[in-house]
């Protein structure tokens, strides 16, 4: 079980919920959350999460890219998990961090987990600068990770990516 620490991330990572800070001080920064059923069209919700609410400066550099820990996530949250599906988005200058949140089912016998988990944060792994897996006393399993898109520079104005099927920026 993978549960690295932002030690390697420059400092980009934040490890409790800010659901509503604005100390970053950045003029590129938002954030993004939804909760879809738990259900097989769990990983395809997710995906479509993404595709709706990245913005365009990100999404035309790592749609493809957070668009699959997305669905990662939400397969893990499938297999391993009861309820309904956290997924939240975070805009940073040169990090998108991606985040799904779902309440552990007892049901779910560790041995079963531990494979899907380690298939999926071997792809998690490849695709992100850092990432973690966390366990709340209250049965709440968080996983995350943070993917480098590039600095983007805000002078530039918004770049539309090749992708045709991108709703406009909310
Ligand atoms: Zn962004």
């Amino acid at each position: 079980m993978k549960q690295s620490s932002g030690s390697n991330g420059g400092g980009v990572v934040r490890k409790t919920d800010q659901e509503t800070a604005s100390d970053e001080g950045e003029a590129h920064w938002r954030t993004a959350r939804a909760s879809v059923p738990r259900s097989v069209l769990a990983p395809s919700a997710a995906r479509d999460f993404v595709r709706a609410n990245l913005c365009y400066d990100h999404a035309s550099r790592a749609l493809g890219t957070v668009t699959l820990a997305a669905s990662e996530f939400a397969t893990q949250a499938v297999l391993g998990g009861s309820g309904p599906i956290q997924i939240s988005l975070e805009c940073n200058q040169t990090t998108v961090t991606l985040s799904v949140r779902y309440r552990l089912s007892a049901a779910v016998s560790m041995h079963s987990r531990g494979l899907a988990d380690e298939l999926s944060s071997q792809i998690i792994e490849g695709i992100s600068r850092v990432s973690g897996a966390e366990t709340g006393s209250d049965g709440e399993r968080r996983l995350w990770c943070t993917i480098p898109t590039g600095f983007i520079s805000l002078a530039t104005g918004p770049v539309r990516p090749d992708n045709p099927g991108q709703p406009g920026p909310r």
